[in-house]
């Protein structure tokens, strides 16, 4: 679907801002890329589009190869989306999300259902297309500059750090729903993003550049697993640490007869020392506060490499009628799936 052939772009007067890139991808995945800034995140998305032109190298959407095609033509069958929201003030939502679908000349009928149908995938109601953006709140603002992406229904969609701005409670919930919307259309999404636990909840595919400079290409899973090398290690360590170091509440184990608990003051690298001394094989982590906002965010840690493995959000439906262990048993579903152990989960306040 996607297929980058050394790749490369240097700026007038500048160094290599991208560096000899290929990179195959598959119809429908979700590619996220990642590196800190300046790596050439936002270059290599652009030349997709062909916003920016490559040096060198060629990029192949369906075996096409994009050069060879009108650059204008090339943007009305690509999605894109960028960090401000960029919604027109004195355009209703329903003109907002139908902006390309005009252009692509849609009569109103099919432009007036497609936003109907849009609005109703992110569950809210079709009075919002006659509002105008202000009388939005931020994240619904957001949604709508996602579903405008969606509207004209291309098959390849490039989003540049969309849900940076965003407060903290917003974007995990618009991630979660971006995802599951994702998997339901079918789309291939190229992501751009500096924030690596944004990249483990979303991608199919990570790439991780580093200036200009393919690191490694991996499923979240393979790059937790296997980190190319030290800087993919820290990349994925210090953000993920701090993470999870918050409110460890629960405790798992499994080779030890006598539970162990971690009360909610202990930090990560506590845990680790307790899991040493009684030989604990994995540790579960639920912090708590995702627990308020609707969602448990479970990591298991092996005890040997010492790292994390991202066993993905459980979403709690109903908190106060879901009972705790439920919720821990499909969990623990999950990571039999993924071909671990078997943890028993032991809470503190049981
Ligand atoms: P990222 O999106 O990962 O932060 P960019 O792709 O924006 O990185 O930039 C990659 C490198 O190219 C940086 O060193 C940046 O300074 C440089 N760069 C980006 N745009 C231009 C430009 N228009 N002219 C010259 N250099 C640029
Ligand atoms: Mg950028």
């Amino acid at each position: 679907m996607l297929k980058f052939d050394h790749v490369s772009k240097m700026y007038k007067g500048g160094k290599k801002a991208v560096n000899n890139l290929s990179l195959e991808f598959k119809k429908g995945e979700f590619i996220v890329f990642i590196g800190p800034s300046g790596c050439g995140k936002t270059t290599t998305m652009k030349m997709i589009n062909r916003l920016i032109e490559p040096s060198e190298g060629s990029i192949y959407i369906n075996g096409e190869n994009i050069l060879e095609k009108d650059p204008v033509q090339l943007r009305r069958e690509i999605g894109y989306v960028i960090q401000q929201i960029g919604l027109f003030p004195h355009m209703t939502i329903q003109e907002n999300i139908s902006l390309v679908p005009k252009l692509l000349k849609w009569p109103e009928e099919k432009r007036r259902t497609r936003a109907r149908e849009l609005l109703e995938l992110v569950d809210m109601t079709p009075e919002y297309l006659e509002r105008f953006p202000h009388e939005l709140s931020g994240g619904q603002q957001q949604r709508i500059g996602v579903l405008r992406a969606l509207a004209a229904d291309q098959s390849l969609i490039l989003m540049d750090e969309p849900f940076g701005a965003l407060d903290p409670i917003t974007r995990d919930s618009l991630q979660e729903e971006f995802k599951k919307l994702q998997q339901k259309l079918g789309k291939t999404i190229v992501f751009v993003t500096h924030d690596m636990d944004e990249a483990l909840k979303l991608a199919d595919q990570i790439v991780i550049l580093r200036d200009g400079q393919l690191v490694q290409v991996g499923t979240p899973d393979e790059i937790l697993r296997n980190p190319a090398n030290d800087f993919v290690e820290e990349f994925i360590g210090k953000e993920r640490l701090v993470q999870a170091r918050p409110n460890i509440q629960t405790v798992g184990q499994v080779m030890n007869p006598n539970p162990v608990t971690v009360t909610e003051d202990k930090t990560l690298s506590e845990a680790i020392q307790i899991m040493k001394h009684h030989r604990v094989d994995a540790l579960l982590v639920i912090d708590e506060k995702q627990v308020l906002k609707g969602y448990i965010d479970v990591e298991i840690i092996d005890q040997t490499r010492k790292k994390a493995t991202h066993v993905g959000d459980v979403l709690v439906r109903e908190l106060l009628t879901v009972d705790k262990d439920t919720l821990v048993r499909d969990t623990i579903r999950k990571i039999l799936k993924k071909g671990m152990k078997y943890v028993p989960v032991i809470d503190q306040k049981q």
